[in-house]
């Protein structure tokens, strides 16, 4: 299945989409929430996905984000590969839609970067996922985010909270799919005004999405609509306003914001 998020008549709700002619269309309509009940999907007279003003396709009560989960890009910053999964959050505040605009904050920040990563919608609750237990029955799909870092703060704070949290931090986008398997490798890549900045696979992920969720659900509870950043690979670099980023997941499509 593939799903956006968008505005339509009666409020924001969820667009299933379906290729018909080589072109993406949305066919059914299911009510806002924090995931498309496809079963109280309605019929709609088709609409070409790229007519829509879509919004970030996930309600999530939680943004979980790993950080260094690739050994070059833990590397390019002078850090160790850690050895268990780094995790920290961003708010649901920072969400931000697809083509909708990344406002940097020039008074408490001189240095703010991309992140593309492969990002995960959880579609069942979740908590205390024992060992060898399969985890994708716990995974609705994967969409691409950024995972947009004021690294000055980064760096200055012992905390996250400011660096990876203003608003517009987090866009996620544009569709959600179930149709790709990262254990086999999907390719993450980021370009900035069009030039590659960032491309590496999922398939050398330091910790792989099983022990990811495994490790986050001995902790608090994952509810359906969580998501999780599972890492950014090495390129990562500075955004300055009136570029335009770009992060696209094979298989999924491409995520773009304009800087401001
Ligand atoms: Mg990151």
């Amino acid at each position: 299945m593939r799903y956006c998020r968008f505005s339509t008549t009666d409020g924001p709700g969820y667009g299933l989409i379906e290729t018909a002619n080589g072109a993406d269309q949305i066919n059914r309509i299911a009510p806002d929430g924090p995931l498309p009940d496809v079963a109280r999907a309605e019929k709609c007279a088709p609409v070409p996905l790229n007519s829509v003003s879509l919004l970030a396709p996930v309600r999530p009560s939680k943004i979980l984000c790993v950080g260094r989960n690739y050994a070059d890009h833990a590397k390019e910053l002078g850090n160790e590969v850690p050895a268990e999964p780094l995790l920290f959050f961003k708010p649901p505040s920072s969400l931000l839609a697809h083509r909708a605009t990344i406002a940097l904050p020039s008074s408490l920040s001189q240095r703010v970067e991309y992140e593309g990563e492969l990002t995960i919608v959880i579609g069942r609750t979740c908590r205390n996922v024992r060992q060898n237990e399969d985890v994708r029955p716990y995974i609705f799909g994967y969409t691409c985010a950024n995972d947009v870092t004021a690294r000055d703060l980064q760096k200055k704070d012992g905390q996250w909270w400011r660096a990876k949290g203003f608003d517009t931090f987090c866009p996620v986008g544009p569709i959600v799919t179930d149709q790709i398997d990262p254990w086999a490798g999907v390719q993450v890549e980021t370009r900035v005004n069009g030039a590659l900045k960032q491309s590496g696979s999922t398939r050398i992920f330091i910790f792989p999405l099983d022990l990811i969720i495994r490790h986050i659900s001995q902790v608090m509870t994952l509810l359906p609509g969580d998501i999780v950043l599972t890492g950014t690979p090495a390129g990562v670099g500075p955004l300055a306003a009136g570029d335009e980023v770009a992060v696209t997941v094979e298989g999924i499509g491409t995520l773009s914001n304009l800087v401001k």
